[in-house]
């Protein structure tokens, strides 16, 4: 029987090449999107002529309702759920002392909350009973080491490798693992507001001497996913072209 995934945030960037790289794998695809639709339906519309079956479902992650009414529907169309992929974010460049109290809920609201109600629901609804399934956390490097004017963002991507690691130890008899990913700098949307002088800064710091591409992040994903790491949970993998060691 194929196995299903959910990708959230997955109409573009780094979402986008994981929804590639699993259906190169025949996996059931639900692509998650919340404002992106057109984005969306190109993409399940380029998957469908690769004979994947694929769904698009619109939501914002950091209501509970519109959430559990996402894993219902995948659920109903696909029966199963293997994989969840946490992957939808925000980020935001500011000085720690411009941050408004809306600007932190927003934040915790969408990488925190969002990323607890897709699991807790997907686990309750379904992985728990099965006992299988792996979910795959995308955090940051930023998440492990700060960045300076982005302390919300990297005080919600640390949330996310504290959950990680602590739900990896709750679920480990239940058969669920649980790890995440921590990209270095990946050429995505997320990136597009930084100047040429930001850009050739950032690469003086990475051995590589280059950003990431998105399918460079996918196929962690992929692999942390796949029977191949079945050892391995509640580890934090961290594609970054040796920017943190
Ligand atoms: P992106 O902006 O292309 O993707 C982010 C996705 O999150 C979008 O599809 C967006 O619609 C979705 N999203 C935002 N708010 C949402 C909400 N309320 N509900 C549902 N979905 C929402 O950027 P990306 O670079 O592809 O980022 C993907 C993930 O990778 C993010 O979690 C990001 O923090 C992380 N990351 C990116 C980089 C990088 O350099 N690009 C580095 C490390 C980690």
């Amino acid at each position: 029987m194929k196995k299903t995934v959910l990708i959230t945030g997955a109409a573009k960037g780094i979402g986008r090449a994981i929804a590639y790289e699993f259906a190169k794998q025949e996996y059931q695809i639900c692509i998650h999107y919340h404002t992106s639709f057109d984005l969306a339906k190109k993409l399940q519309e380029e998957l469908q002529e690769q004979g994947v079956s694929c769904m698009i479902y619109g939501a914002d992650i950091s209501s509970r309702k519109e959430v559990d009414n996402m894993i219902d529907s995948v659920l109903s169309t696909f029966g199963s759920l293997d994989v969840v992929v946490n992957n939808a974010g925000i980020c935001e460049y500011k000085l720690f002392t411009d941050i408004t109290e809306q600007d932190l809920n927003e934040m915790l609201d969408v990488t925190v909350a969002g990323t607890f109600h897709v699991t807790q629901s997907a686990l309750k609804k379904y992985m728990l009973h099965q006992k299988s399934g792996s979910i795959i956390n995308i955090s940051s490097i930023w998440g492990m080491v700060g960045a300076s004017c982005e302390v919300n963002y990297s005080t919600s991507k640390a949330a996310i490798i504290g959950m990680t690691k602590a739900l990896a130890k709750e679920l480990g008899l239940s058969n669920i693992r649980v790890n995440a990913v921590t990209p270095g700098v990946i050429q995505t949307d997320m990136n597009q507001k930084l100047t040429e002088e930001e850009c050739e800064a950032l690469k003086e710091e990475i051995p590589l001497s280059r950003f990431g591409s998105p399918e460079e992040v996918a196929t962690v994903v992929r692999f942390l996913a796949s029977d191949e790491a079945s050892y391995i949970t509640g580890q934090v993998i961290s594609p970054n072209g040796g920017m943190v060691i």
